[in-house]
This record gives C-alpha cells, sequence and structure tokens, in this order.
C-alpha cells in the first residue's frame, strides 16, 4: 500500500512537472511581434514595416538616401 501511494505521488509530480514545462515554451519562446503596416518606398517602391523607415511628410522611404533622392511629381 506504501509502495502504491509513492508511485502516485511520483506520478502525479511527473504531471505537474511536465504541464509547468509545457506551459512555460508557449509564453517565452513564441513572443507575438504585434501587427505592423507595410508601406511602399515612395522612390523605390520597395515595401518595408511602418517605422523603420524615413517619414516625409504623406510619404515613406526605405531609407534616408532614398528620402533624399525622391523628386515629387508635378
Ligand atoms: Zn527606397
Amino acid at each position: 500500500m506504501v509502495k502504491f501511494l509513492l508511485v502516485a505521488i511520483v506520478v502525479a509530480l511527473a504531471i505537474w512537472l511536465l504541464r509547468g514545462r509545457r506551459r512555460r515554451p508557449d509564453q517565452e519562446s513564441r513572443p507575438v511581434p504585434p501587427p505592423q503596416d507595410m508601406v511602399g518606398c515612395a522612390h523605390c517602391g520597395i515595401h518595408f514595416p511602418r517605422g523603420e523607415g524615413v517619414v516625409a511628410g504623406e510619404r515613406q522611404f526605405c531609407s534616408e538616401a532614398h528620402r533624399e533622392q525622391f523628386r515629387p511629381p508635378r
């Protein structure tokens, strides 16, 4: 009887440990990136996440160089 109780405790402990380990990777190893708007560079047309480029007025550029090279159409 004592042996049975010991086995039951070990099994319960093992299940508890497995549950605790299984939950952590879900929360820590899979950081969900926030959804980002994709915008197109007004100069070359390449798409990049908003916030990584250069903003000039209403236009978005992939880099500072393209912002300087861009000439708005008249
Ligand atoms: Zn560009």
